[in-house]
């Protein structure tokens, strides 16, 4: 063990870089650097730069304000900027509650969650998922269908903890400054609807047992897992700074906002004003807490989920962009594995449309995009290796299987042209 330098906590060796005179720098706090160099808004947010740090993990979390969040979020996200906005000032609020609030004041702010309304493969995950490495905290991703209240069989509402713990290594003072994102939670809403067919087993009761949870309490956790039993050991875990965000598609829930401008009838408006303001794009970003109740989500659940966060549907424009333009886009990622074995990897703007269209078609979000990629590219990659120093030129009609990829051999002096499969 070795002590860092800067966060004055104990190291396994293997996770600090050491300098002279005994002085060593572990890996959170190499990359806290990181993101404050790369990242910061330089001096704008100087006040956030000083003063106290209760846990090393968390250095990084005095450094930054809304805005350098959101750029983060630009170099990975595609579009979403109102969702980015309100996920950049609910992450920086819940961490400054945490770190910058004055204990012995009279004021005690309270805790807000997040709610994530948004089509399946539009970057809600993603968003979490950039925010949490870039902040360095524990991240627990869960699906609300797999999860049962206590005594049923399924997964325990508290193993989302479990799992939170063992993204932190174990480390409960980190877990307890984690995120938990549980996904699909409109499908236990819509559960709770048919009560006679569920009894309910998933529904409500999974709410009532995640409200425990989401509101803060001290729980016992099994640290492996499973279900709890008697003669188990368990570790407590205070879930009162733990931000958790609930996400899901919410499908139909168009229709009840609709309802509700409409004064309860979808049918017969009596003014064209009136139709028109029901009929507009979007309409999900007017969504209030009752047409989640009508929904089916518990009016409790709701009022503690304060920040409702809405994701627009991945169109042509940005699917085109997704595929070209993030940090890690996918094309991008192609293009370096073909470049490893010396091959330059073209498509052209046919092609990355043709690939757009396809996932929209799929309904899947941007999500679809992968796995259409990997379909056109496995056969070419196949011969990858027999290729080198050629360029490959992906077009629309390879993207529709109506012809075969065209490969140009590089520095050869006629035109040396062939297809492949
Ligand atoms: P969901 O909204 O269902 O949680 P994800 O965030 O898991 O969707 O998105 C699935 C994948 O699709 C991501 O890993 C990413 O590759 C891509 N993706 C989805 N939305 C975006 C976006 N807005 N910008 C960039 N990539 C995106």
């Amino acid at each position: 063990m070795e002590v860092c330098s800067f966060c004055k906590e104990k190291r396994k060796i293997d996770t600090v870089i050491s300098g002279y005179d005994n002085s060593h720098i572990c890996y959170s706090c190499i990359k806290a650097s990181h993101n404050i160099i790369f990242t910061s808004d330089t001096y704008e947010d100087s006040d956030m730069l000083e003063s106290q740090n209760n846990h090393n993990h968390m250095t990084s979390i005095n450094r930054f304000t809304p805005k350098t969040l959101k750029k983060v979020l630009d170099q990975y996200v595609i579009g979403q900027d109102a969702a980015k906005k309100s996920f950049s000032v609910g992450i920086y609020n819940h961490y400054k509650r945490i770190f910058k609030t004055n204990p012995k004041s009279d004021i005690q702010i309270e805790k807000s969650n997040l709610l994530f309304i948004g089509p399946t493969g539009s970057g809600k995950t993603l968003m979490i998922q950039t925010l949490a490495d870039y902040l360095d905290v524990p991240l627990a991703i869960s699906d609300a269908t797999s999860l049962t209240e206590a005594g049923y069989v399924g997964e325990d509402v508290e193993n989302v903890l479990t799992k939170l713990l063992q993204m932190a290594d174990g480390d409960v003072e980190k877990a307890e400054k984690g995120i938990i994102f549980i996904d699909e939670i409109d499908k236990i809403a819509r559960m709770s609807e048919n009560k006679s067919i569920t009894r309910d087993v998933s529904g409500e009761g999974v709410q009532q047992a995640l409200l425990k949870i989401v509101e803060g309490s001290v729980v016992n956790v099994s640290p492996k897992g499973g279900r709890k039993h008697p003669n188990q050991e368990f570790i407590q875990i205070d879930t009162s700074n733990i931000l958790f965000v609930c996400g899901g598609a919410f499908e139909h829930l168009d229709g009840i906002i609709k309802q509700r401008l409409s004064g309860g009838s979808i049918v017969g408006f009596s003014h064209e004003a009136e139709k028109k303001e029901v009929d507009k794009p979007n309409i999900l970003h007017d969504v209030e807490a009752h047409d989640l109740i009508s929904y089916g989500l518990i009016p409790e659940l709701i009022g503690r989920l304060h920040i409702t966060t809405v994701f627009n549907e991945i169109d042509e424009k940005a699917m085109i962009k997704i595929l070209k333009e993030p940090k890690n886009a996918i094309i991008k990622q192609y293009k370096a594995l073909f470049e490893i074995d010396d091959v330059q990897l073209n498509f052209t703007n046919g092609a990355i449309i043709a690939i757009s269209n396809l996932a929209i078609e799929r309904k899947t979000g941007a999500r679809g995009l992968r796995s259409i990629m990997e379909d056109i590219m496995t056969d070419i990659m196949y011969n990858l290796p027999e290729l080198k120093h050629s360029s490959i030129l992906i077009t629309k009609s390879v993207v529709q299987k109506k012809s075969l990829a065209i490969i140009k051999q590089n520095n050869v002096k006629k035109n040396n042209v062939k297809q492949i499969a």
